[in-house]
């Protein structure tokens, strides 16, 4: 069990988190919304261990994420977040950073699940190719390097943010497959864009200004006919689902 507990965190004088209390339970899927400068990314990068919260603590296990080591979190966290952290390193480097143990084959295979082997093998130094020196990725092939990482991690929990993912939007149906692989069987926390991703999650979690203020199923929140009532029956009224959009 992931747990959040009363997590406050500030950039500078900007409150982004306040009092933040939030339950990952084995094998759910908790969709996170709410209006872009909620607070969302915040809290996906505190769990990642970006930074620590200034208030409050988040623990795996009853273990505070500052008391285990940092091999040992990302065997167990996974994340696909906005920033991809490459780093000025060959691919085959990137990819497994979370299992430095993986062989080429092993690296390769979650590359072709990520939908980025074939760009790879095309680079004059394939797999060899480092970061930032051999060649430069744009921001989607940056995303699905993240994914190909996040595939080997093969970690039990996964933060992520579906709008990142889908950066690439013309290799959207394959990182679509890719992400129904990666998600299987794992307790996930999901930036959620899509509407199909919010209505089936087990948990839905909506932030206003930093602060959880609805949390159940989808059925559970339409019934409180609250925030989140109110912007899916806007959904059902347009054409386009957009919450939580940059
Ligand atoms: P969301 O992901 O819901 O759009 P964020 O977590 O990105 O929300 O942002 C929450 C608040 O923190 C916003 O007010 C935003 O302007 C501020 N913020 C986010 N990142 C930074 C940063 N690196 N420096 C300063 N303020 C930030």
């Amino acid at each position: 069990v992931l747990q959040v507990k009363d997590v406050t965190y500030s950039y500078g004088d900007t409150q982004a988190l306040k009092g933040v209390n939030l339950t990952l339970n084995p094998n759910t899927i908790t969709a996170l919304i709410g209006p872009s400068g909620s607070g969302k990314s915040t809290l996906a990068t505190l769990i990642a261990r970006f930074d620590d919260p200034q208030n409050g603590s988040i623990s795996l296990g009853g273990v505070d994420l500052r008391n285990i080591s940092s091999q040992t979190l990302y065997d167990k966290i996974a994340f696909v977040l906005q920033d991809p952290m490459l780093i000025n390193a060959s691919i085959q480097r990137n990819i497994s950073l979370a299992r430095q143990d993986a062989t080429i084959d092993e690296i390769r295979k979650a590359a072709k699940i990520a939908q980025i082997d074939d760009l790879i093998m095309s680079l004059p130094k394939g797999y060899d190719s480092v970061l930032g020196t051999d060649c430069s990725l744009s921001g989607g092939e940056s995303q699905r390097v993240s994914i190909a990482r996040a595939v080997l991690a093969d970690a039990p929990i996964l933060i992520m943010d579906e709008a990142t993912a889908f950066a690439d939007a013309e290799n959207e149906h394959l990182i679509q497959k890719a992400l129904d692989e990666l998600l299987r069987g794992k307790t996930v926390l999901m930036i959620a864009h899509r509407l199909s991703t919010v209505v089936h999650a087990d948990q839905i979690c909506v932030l206003e200004r930093g602060t959880i203020v609805e949390r159940g199923t989808h059925n559970e929140l339409l019934k409180l006919d609250g925030v989140y009532a109110h912007m899916f029956h806007e959904y059902q009224n347009s054409i386009s689902w957009r919450i939580g959009g940059k």
